[in-house]
């Protein structure tokens, strides 16, 4: 096992110096190197610092600063940042997509450190941006917490080796290794034609690639004709963590897409099967959707109304809420939800033509509203409808489905296919319709093609008698409990 350097990525409010970060450190290290070069703008660089003492002197830098880039990369499935650096302007202190970039990093599952920047202007308030970070659940060093906090000046350069050895540091734990001889997994994370033709930057984060190599992009082939590094050297051999150009495809790749040596296809990257971009009881209640909490993104217009929104669905133990902001519903809230199976809310806030286009892209459920008690009526209810029918699954001995429906000799009998586990002649019954339960019957006969049974199975289909008949309809769900 060979260490590999770590991938870092910088998340951060607009105008609190992710960019002047990232050309800093570029600066500064590109300046270092013996040869100099000019090197191309591919999506990443990475840099050999002169710290010593830990597994590897080199880190990589994700080139697209933002928590959208970073959503978007998550979205479909390409976690490849390692750590996360949260960069806050000291004077400004957290502002809403400082927020957003929070609850970001935290559905991400990484590390990160807190980079308070501008510390060379006067009025700029470390102490204050730490006690702020308090609201958040970002508890950082000396604020009773672990996260690390490192004051910079991107624009001078100073605290920025503090901030590169304290990536060492923590990724230090992390163990990121790789072996040369394992299957390849990669990520694309740009992707542009120019006079070469179609080129993806690619980072490797398992295994090599070698030129002549036939590898999958998803669910397409391709064969690797050319790798080209940021200073333009061509590769033979690609390893984790250095990003490069990638050439071989014959159609433009999306940006996240998944690089392997085995066929993905779309089924195994978009498990969810939501359509409909209206809160639909059906697609929430679907196994794949949310299994156990409601879990929401909510966006409001003014901190009060977030608070009182916020302050009401916490009681509610079945909701769990990923991120809770000021501002329009953005794009990378859409690609948030995705990644974490939420829903998003909107209250008194705008949602544009784009990101309505995405969430439809990406199957992600949006809900607007504009009076707070029919929000939290509409949110409280499916959490609980969820709660109740987590309860019930734990329970629930076999689901019919009423496909059909028939009156012979003043007899209703109904033809229903078993969509779950199985039914017995003589089960009690629960008769649901859209998720809501509208009454208890008995299951008085049961045949299969005139046959009488005993038991009918998953897949099966039968016609049933009810005692009471109900006013069971073509469409109901009968659920047979234990
Ligand atoms: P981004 O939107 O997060 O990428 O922010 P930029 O890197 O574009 O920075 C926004 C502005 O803040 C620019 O005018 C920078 O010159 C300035 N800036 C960034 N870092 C510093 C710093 O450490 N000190 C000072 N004084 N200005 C900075």
């Amino acid at each position: 096992m060979k260490p590999r350097p770590p991938i870092i990525a910088i998340l951060g409010h607009v105008d609190h110096g992710k960019t002047t970060l990232l050309d800093q450190i570029r600066k500064s290290t590109i300046a270092k190197r013996e040869h100099g070069g000019i090197t191309q703008k591919i999506g990443a660089y990475e840099i050999t610092t002169d710290i010593k003492g830990y597994k590897t002197n080199k880190i990589t830098f994700i080139d697209t600063p933002g928590h959208e880039a970073f959503s978007a990369l998550r979205a479909r499935g390409a976690n490849v940042a390692d750590l996360a650096i949260l960069i806050i302007d000291a004077k400004d202190s957290v502002m809403p997509q400082t927020a957003e970039s929070i609850s970001h990093i935290k559905a991400a599952n990484i590390p990160f450190i807190v980079a308070l920047n501008k510390v060379d202007l006067p009025d700029a308030n470390t102490d204050k941006v730490k006690n702020d970070l308090l609201k958040y659940e970002v508890a950082v060093e000396g604020k009773g917490g672990h996260v690390p906090t490192i004051e910079i000046s991107a624009k001078t350069g100073a605290g920025i080796n503090e901030l590169l050895e304290t990536i060492l540091i923590i990724t230090s734990d992390l163990n990121l290794t790789f072996e040369e001889k394992d299957s390849p997994r990669a990520y694309i994370i740009e992707s542009k034609k120019d006079k070469r033709g179609i080129i993806a930057s690619v980072i490797l984060k398992m295994g090599s690639l070698h030129i002549g190599d036939e590898i999958f992009a998803d669910d397409k082939k391709i064969k690797v004709k050319m790798m080209i590094s940021d200073t333009g050297e061509h590769l033979t051999v690609a390893l984790p963590s250095t990003p490069f150009e990638l050439l071989g495809f014959n159609e433009m790749p999306q940006v996240g897409t998944t690089i392997t040596n085995q066929q993905i296809t779309k089924e195994m990257i978009e498990p969810t099967s939501i359509t409909d971009n209206k809160i639909d009881l059906d697609s929430l209640l679907h196994p794949k959707m949310l299994e156990k909490k409601l879990s929401l993104i909510i966006k409001a217009d003014s901190q009060g109304s977030l608070e009182a929104i916020v302050n009401s669905l916490d009681k509610n133990k079945n909701v769990e809420i990923i991120l809770k902001a000021i501002g329009d519903v953005n794009k990378s809230d859409i690609f948030l939800a995705k990644t974490t199976n939420s829903i998003v809310i909107g209250f008194s806030v705008n949602i544009f033509p784009e990101v309505v286009e995405l969430s439809k892209q990406e199957k992600v459920i949006i809900k607007t509203y504009n009076i707070i008690y029919e929000l939290l009526e509409e949110l409280n209810e499916v959490a609980d409808l969820l709660k109740e029918k987590e309860e019930k699954e734990k329970h629930l001995k076999g689901e019919a489905k009423i496909l059909a429906q028939f009156v012979i000799e003043k007899e209703a009998i109904f033809g229903v296919k078993i969509i779950k586990g199985k039914i017995n002649l003589a089960d009690q019954l629960e008769v649901y319709r859209q998720n809501k339960m509208i009454g208890k019957t008995k299951l008085v006969s049961l045949k299969i093609r005139a046959k009488p049974m005993e038991e009918v199975k998953k897949d099966q289909e039968a016609g049933m008698i009810f005692s009471p008949p109900l006013d069971i309809r073509t469409g109901d769900v009968v659920k047979s409990i234990l």
